[in-house]
């Protein structure tokens, strides 16, 4: 069975699990706009559907979308999300949730028309409704299509809920090649992150006993190199290297589901992300794409990555018992319950990997799964994505400083909890922003 052939399979797996895969179709093809209304028809009882857009998203796909679906006798709502502020594209957030929830009301189907945010506020409405989603992909720029999580932020807090996957995710390849650089080489950074977060996973396996999934984890190794190895063909816009990426970020969102939590594609590297968001919304500014955040975030994870398992005898601190406040100021309050639960954590990793053998158990199941942090920055950099503090709108001592705390923004144990038992970060992470940022 090859990753292609997963989509609406049911099966038993070697980690024990049955998986049972939503989507059910996943098709990036030139004639996905006339295929809609089959692919609906299939996802859908009844031919009334709302189609969800932005102002950018309803020119690029959404208009003809929806025309489309009226052409095969569908009754069709557009709902428009207005941009917030001009220039400024919707956010998937409470306040925008709550506005449009009533709209949808009647619908047989949502089909969302965008990336990132139309893609999270349609898996949301519809799983409120109680009615399916079909997810219509207009840029190759993060992992969730095909996910069932929604990444909203609530009460100004970035949060995670659990939703549904959609049952048909399409794209046509010419318009994911036509969406704007920035966001397709967001979406490079973010399935660059796999490396990562999925050491961090199988750490997590290995220290506490989580349930773990290797094929879940080796789901995109056979499209890896179309755009590993080939980086200018994604700045290029090449529809073999973007079809790819698309593909990759895809199947990363199935592992998600097939572990039914974001740990395989969501480590260290997202806690940076997450922290740099948090820190913006709350000095009322502004944040750069997700996955051009998560993208330096690998970069200087790998460096760390490196560093702690280069450790021969490693000797492990107390963890401090509360969050730095100083750091944090206005958020101190909701961070801290976060790092409160992983406190356990931290003295049962440092008490394992004291025990003879373990710690050198564990680098040398975790090494062969990394990169270094030269071939993630040569690949964003010949892509012409983020790869520097500067680019994702930081200076270096910020960034350092994040490096520090970030490990507190969630209950996840990852690299950055282990670096900090080791010590690794007090003199490096200024050195490592210095290198890497
Ligand atoms: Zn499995
Ligand atoms: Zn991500």
């Amino acid at each position: 069975m090859t990753p292609h052939d997963l989509y609406g399979r049911t099966f038993a797996c070697e980690c024990g699990k049955t998986h049972a895969i939503e989507p059910r179709e996943a098709l990036c093809a030139a004639d996905a706009l006339d295929r809609l209304p089959d692919v609906c028809a299939r996802a859908a009882g009844e031919r009334s559907a709302v189609v969800l857009t932005d102002v950018r998203t309803r020119a690029a796909a959404g208009a003809a979308a929806a025309a489309a679906l009226r052409a095969a006798g569908w009754t069709v709502r557009e709902i428009v999300v207005p941009d917030p502020a001009p220039d400024r594209s919707p956010v998937c957030d409470d306040a925008t949730h709550d506005r449009l929830a009533g709209e949808t009301a009647g619908a047989g189907l949502v089909v969302s028309v965008g990336s990132g945010v139309l893609s999270d506020l349609g898996k949301w409405l519809a799983y409120d409704a109680g009615v399916p989603c079909v997810s219509f992909a207009t840029a190759a720029s993060m992992n969730g299509y095909a996910s069932a999580n929604v990444a909203p932020t609530l009460a100004g807090v970035k949060s995670l809920l659990r939703a549904r996957p959609p049952r048909v995710v399409l794209a046509s390849p010419d318009i994911l090649c036509a969406a704007p650089r920035e966001l397709t080489t967001a979406g490079l950074g973010d399935v660059l992150a796999k490396c990562t977060s999925s050491a961090d996973w199988r750490m997590n396996h290995i220290l506490f006993g989580d349930y773990y999934c290797a094929r879940s984890v080796g789901l995109i190794a056979e499209i890896e190199p179309l755009y590993l190895e080939h980086p200018q063909d994604v700045a290029a816009g090449d529809a073999r290297a973007v079809g790819a990426l698309f593909d990759a970020l895809l199947l990363t969102g199935v592992a998600m589901t097939m572990a039914e939590s974001s740990a395989p594609a969501s480590g260290g590297e997202h806690l940076i992300s997450h922290t740099l968001d948090m820190l913006a919304v709350a000095a009322g500014g502004e944040h750069d794409l997700h996955g051009r955040q998560v993208g330096v975030g690998t970069i200087l994870m790998c460096e760390l990555y490196r560093r702690v398992l280069a450790v021969e005898s490693p000797k492990f601190r107390t963890p401090p018992e509360q969050i730095d406040v100083r750091f944090w100021g206005p958020l101190a309050g909701a961070v801290s319950p976060c790092y409160a639960e992983k406190r356990p954590r931290l003295s049962a990793a440092a008490d394992k990997l004291a025990k003879p053998g373990e710690w050198d158990r564990l680098r040398a199941e975790l090494a062969p799964m990394l990169r270094p942090p030269e071939q993630v920055r040569d690949c964003l950099a010949r892509a012409g994505g983020a790869t520097t503090a500067s680019d994702i709108g930081c200076d270096k001592r910020t960034l350092a400083e994040i490096l520090r705390r970030a490990r507190e923004v969630r209950a996840r144990f990852t690299i950055l909890d282990l670096a900090d038992l080791l010590g690794v970060p007090d003199d490096a992470a200024d050195e490592i922003t210095e290198q890497w940022g």
